[in-house]
């Protein structure tokens, strides 16, 4: 990959970087300028790596990605999992599938998993409950990633044991997003994000980086929101046109845009969780290097095995699906070590108490 050259950045630029690193405030308009300053990648990738190196520490937390059904009622025009897509293969885990990867998990090291799916109705209170107690039982602190549920339904999953919650806003532009996202509201998508953190989740959030028509500045408005509503995670992703929906022809997401995003969250939000994202693999190989000394310090490798591995395709060419669980590993292991960093060996929870004051309120 061409790294762009950062000897020829404005002073401005400088003084700016300078700022967010030592007082983790940006008004949109600085936040627009730097998303849309090429020139300034490195320089605020330097910056996001210092502050993650003093807020999270040099451990890399792994957490292990259960892909449990790809079954989805919702249409969302950029994903592979959309209900009009009959080009993919569904398929549904049993509870006894998803606990033998949980414990698999555990087995690997693993001290979190993350169970991710479609909208899949199946999965009602009854059946999901009973699988979240399963795998709290075995140790790991559990994270759910199941799209929107009504607060009940979330409380009932976080007396279950959840822990965590990740349900991406995707863009703060609501136009944009119901216009992506047919049937669904922006409204909603945020009120769940208020149920969840105030029922105790952390809560984890993020953006899709490239949906067409997506402004700098709904980017920069979109770090502003996370800030406000404090979010504990965030994982942002470039967009990965998908040939079996309806976005097949556009563009996709940009890699060096989505990491100045990325260095500016972690610049602007010091003691959040932030991964170096499968997606951002995709486009470049090497991505998860790169992006965890550009402020991320989160790494999920999918745990998912066989046919399942490969159906959840959400987006074409993801990273590793021909690989074993145990491969991912192993190979992650050693790419975390060849940086000088370390995989952790606690649960990961978000850290607190470093930033010098809080921001913002959202309950
Ligand atoms: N159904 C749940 C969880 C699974 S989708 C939900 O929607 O919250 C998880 C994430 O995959 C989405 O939030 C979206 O940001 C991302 N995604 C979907 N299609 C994608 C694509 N084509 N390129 C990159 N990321 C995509
Ligand atoms: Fe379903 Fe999530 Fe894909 Fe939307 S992004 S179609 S809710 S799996």
């Amino acid at each position: 990959m061409k790294k762009p050259q950062s000897h020829s950045v404005p002073p401005r630029l400088v003084t700016l970087a300078r700022t967010a690193k030592n007082t983790h405030r940006l008004s949109r308009e600085e936040l627009t300028e730097l998303l849309s300053s090429p020139c300034a990648e490195e320089l605020l990738a330097a910056a996001a790596d210092d502050v993650r190196h003093a807020y999270v520490g040099d451990g890399v937390h792994l957490r292990g990605i259960i892909e449990f059904s790809n079954i989805c009622r919702q249409n969302c025009m950029y994903c592979g999992l959309r209900r009009d897509n009959g080009k993919i293969e569904r398929y549904r885990l049993t509870p006894e599938e998803i606990l033998d990867l949980a414990k698999k998990a555990v087995g690997y090291g693993y001290k979190t998993v993350v169970m991710q799916s479609g909208e899949d109705a199946y999965f009602t209170m009854e059946r999901l409950v009973p699988i979240v107690r399963a795998v709290k039982e075995l140790g790991l602190a559990v994270t759910l990633s199941l799209g929107e549920r009504s607060r009940e339904e979330y409380r009932a999953l976080k007396e279950a044991g959840a822990d965590r919650y990740l349900l991406r806003l995707e863009t703060t532009d609501s136009e944009l997003y119901e216009a992506f996202d047919p049937g669904m509201s922006h409204e909603r998508r945020k009120a769940c994000l208020r149920d969840l953190k105030s029922l105790g989740y952390e809560v984890g959030t993020g953006t899709l980086v490239g949906l067409p028509g997506q402004s700098v500045e709904s980017l920069a408005e979109d770090i502003l929101f996370f800030q406000s509503i404090d979010a504990d995670m965030i994982g942002i992703g470039p967009f990965i046109p998908n040939g079996d929906t309806p976005l097949a022809d556009a563009a996709g997401g940009d890699f060096h845009l989505t990491r100045r995003m990325v260095s500016l969250l972690r610049l602007l939000l010091p003691e959040a969780n932030i991964p170096a994202t499968t997606a951002m693999e995709t486009l470049e190989r090497g991505a998860r290097e790169i992006m965890l000394t550009s402020g991320c310090n989160v790494v999920m490798p999918n745990v998912t095995e066989g046919d399942a591995r490969r159906n959840y395709a959400l987006y074409p060419g993801k990273v590793c699906v021909a690989d074993t669980p145990a491969h991912c590993r192993s190979c992650m292991e050693g790419r975390i070590a060849s940086m000088g960093r370390y995989v952790a060996t606690d649960a990961g929870f978000r850290r607190r108490g470093k930033a010098e004051e809080k921001h913002g309120n959202f309950s």
